[in-house]
């Protein structure tokens, strides 16, 4: 039987979020920055961690990668409204260089560390599918690291009892030079972002 969760909104959660020491990653972030979305949603996206802009404005995928998504969504005919957007891990993990802090990939403690938050958020927003966008979010929602090239676009059990879609984060994208490359990696990331709005339409 599982556990009655001690969380019982999305509200207490974020709470509980501000305070949280598990890792060294809040000691140098502006602040934690928590899933958002309805209290109940068919969808779940996990990304990685915030980035600059989501740092400073608390709010997951507001930044350049966040605008990706979000057309993405809309060429996939998913509404953004309805789906519950998250990260693996909830502070911004960073090198200053000079006045720029550059984006620095979680580890795997702090990847397991976090997991604990991501739980919480899957049980209370109870999501149909969880899209995992690339390799951290794919070790936090299966619990182990799975080759994404192998899993992309496959529809995966996961221990709750949920489906795991695996894909790349929109941040890939961003940083491919050859716009042909550009074009066929966003074609292919709405297409796996088509097969969740399926599964979603069965589930309705
Ligand atoms: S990154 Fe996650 S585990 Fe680490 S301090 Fe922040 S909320 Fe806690």
């Amino acid at each position: 039987m599982t556990e009655p969760s001690p969380i019982k909104s999305l509200k207490a959660l974020r709470a509980a979020e501000e305070e949280c020491t598990r890792c060294p990653l809040y000691k140098h972030a502006t602040q934690v920055v928590s899933g958002e979305g309805p209290a109940r949603a068919g969808l779940m996206l996990v990304g990685e961690q915030p980035g600059d802009q989501e740092d400073k404005q608390g709010r997951p995928f507001v930044g350049p990668a966040g605008g990706i998504l979000a057309k993405a969504l809309v060429d996939a005919g998913i509404e953004r409204k309805a789906v519950f957007v998250t990260n693996a891990v909830k502070h911004f993990k960073f090198e200053p260089r000079g006045k720029r802090r550059l984006h620095k990939r979680p580890n795997a403690y702090e990847i397991d560390r976090c997991h604990w938050w991501l739980d919480f958020e899957r049980k209370l927003v109870r999501p149909d599918i969880v899209v995992a966008l690339g390799a951290t979010a794919i070790r936090s929602v299966s619990g182990r690291p799975l080759p994404i090239n192998k899993i992309r676009g496959r529809v995966l059990p996961i221990s709750d009892g949920g489906q795991m879609v695996a894909t790349i984060h929109p941040s890939y994208i961003l940083r491919i030079d050859d716009e042909a490359d550009k074009q066929t990696q966003y074609r292919q990331f709405v297409a796996d972002l088509k097969i969740c709005a399926k599964i979603l339409t069965k589930a309705a």
